[in-house]
């Protein structure tokens, strides 16, 4: 594995700036104005035909701000906004009865903000509800998540949301470090973390995720590695370690982070290097860009096995024909395209009320948009793309293709992070640090100069 002395300061000037982190293509920044009343083919249409599902379910309510946070969400103590919202997200539901085909929905997702800010009760009603239009099935061969904060998860919500069928649970740890968790304003001890992790083993789910950020105000590589040692003590199945993109011109509330306490970015880098290293020395799997899992995770089995597959939650061993993203900001795609809701509750909430969608944005997929989107998934998930078999799907020989692309890759080539030979193009492990810019050689929708503005740091 590289170590911070093997990773230059040259390669990492040349390569560590913004780049988008594909977990679409083309990326959620390049989408057009869309409004869901088109007469043409639109990318929902493809919805008639699809043979699985995802669904995410966007919840943006939280109790408070942790300033470091760049989700879409409202800061509220108020219930009632929630139980409208809920009345919303359940009308347009109802808009996609006639647009999907009857097909199981293998995965679903609740993001936010909080999730479980929804009490018990209406957690209950959501579900049901969406049971009513969709095919939600239960048992091991789905994947039903929830987002969770350990500050304020109920044991018994726990229990409720296992009876829904939740089987996968994703805990928002970030740092243990008292002096950290302060700059951020998210107080949260290890033993609360614990506790949820036995709670959520004894009620039977199957997977427990703990997400941790590094590059935070007040961290370092010391401080960093104690949190990581007390998070192998609950071992979790699987690991998100995140970059913390620091973007207070973007951010409103990064604004509150004292800009003294940030670390250097060559000690975000040894950060990095450092957590990785613990994580992978007991005994976790490095799945690529930021993820881990212990080795017998079914993630970690489908990384080894090369069925590795990428969505907006990350990596994933079921992608399904399709999502259906309900909630404001949410974005859905089949194969033909992408769409995506109004960012702002209120104008997602006055859209649902008057067409029965909020749908704003989006991207039509043309054959050469699904081309380079097989390839760049095939580069983030399985490290690897084979060279004949993108020659045949794009029905010319693979240089005459991506010459273009390739004109951008030999600097990578040249700097050990990728290789090539007649069957393979090979990400290298130094070329895994590096992975988005890999990928973004194959970007034909990248504008170089909005780079800076729009994408968080590589490293
Ligand atoms: S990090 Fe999570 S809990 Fe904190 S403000 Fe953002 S969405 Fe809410």
């Amino acid at each position: 594995m590289d170590t911070a002395e093997s990773l230059s300061l040259a390669l990492l000037q040349r390569y560590a700036g913004p780049c988008p982190r594909y977990t679409s293509y083309p990326t959620a920044d390049r989408f057009a104005p869309l409004d869901g009343a088109a007469s043409g083919p639109a990318p929902w249409g493809a919805l008639q035909s699809v043979k699985t599902l995802s669904l995410y379910v966007h919840i943006p309510f939280c109790k408070s701000l942790c300033y470091f946070c760049a989700c879409n969400k409202v800061i509220t103590k108020k219930y009632d906004s929630a139980a409208n919202y809920l009345e919303t997200l359940l009308r347009e539901a109802q808009w996609y009865r006639d647009r999907v085909a009857r097909a199981p929905v293998i995965q679903l997702h609740l993001g936010g903000g909080t999730p479980t800010f929804l009490n018990d009760r209406d957690l209950t009603t959501l579900i049901h509800g969406l049971g009513e239009i969709f095919d939600l099935r239960a048992g091991d061969a789905v994947e039903y998540s929830v987002e969770a904060d350990p500050r304020t998860l109920e044991p018994g919500t726990l229990e409720t949301l296992r009876s829904l069928g939740f089987n996968r649970l994703s805990l928002g740890v970030q740092d243990f470090n008292p002096q950290v968790q302060q700059a951020i304003n998210r107080i949260c001890t290890p033993a609360q973390v614990a506790a949820l992790t036995r709670g959520a083993r004894a009620q039977g789910f199957g997977s427990i995720s703990y997400d941790l950020i590094y590059g935070l105000p007040g961290q370092s590589v010391a401080s960093l590695e104690r949190t990581v040692d007390i998070v192998l003590e609950q071992a979790p199945d699987r690991i998100a370690l995140y970059h913390y993109a620091h973007l207070p011109e973007r951010f409103k509330a990064q604004r509150l982070i004292d800009s003294d306490l940030m670390p250097a970015p060559q000690e975000k880098i040894a950060m990095q290097l450092a957590a990785t290293q613990r994580l992978t020395d007991a005994g976790y799997q490095f799945l690529g860009m930021d993820h881990f899992a212990r080795p017998e995770d079914s993630l970690a089995r489908a990384a080894r096995e090369g069925r590795l597959a990428r969505n907006f939650q990350g990596y994933t061993l079921m992608p399904a024909d399709a999502l259906v993203g309900l909630g404001a900001s949410a974005i859905s795609y089949s194969r033909d395209g992408y769409w995506q809701n109004q960012h702002s509750i209120k104008e997602y909430s006055y859209g649902v009320a008057e067409r029965g969608q909020a749908i704003t944005r989006g991207w039509q997929l043309d054959d050469e948009d699904r081309l380079r989107q097989w390839l760049i998934m095939e580069l983030m998930c399985q490290l690897r793309v084979d060279k004949q078999e993108a020659a045949r799907r794009a029905g010319q020989p693979f240089e005459a293709a991506f010459a273009e692309a390739l004109v951008r890759l030999a600097p990578m080539e040249r700097d050990g992070l990728v290789r090539m030979d007649s069957c393979d193009l090979v990400v290298t492990e130094r070329g895994r640090w590096f992975l988005r810019n890999i990928a973004a050689a194959f970007d034909r929708h990248l504008n170089p100069s909005q780079r800076g503005a729009r994408y968080s740091r590589v490293l």
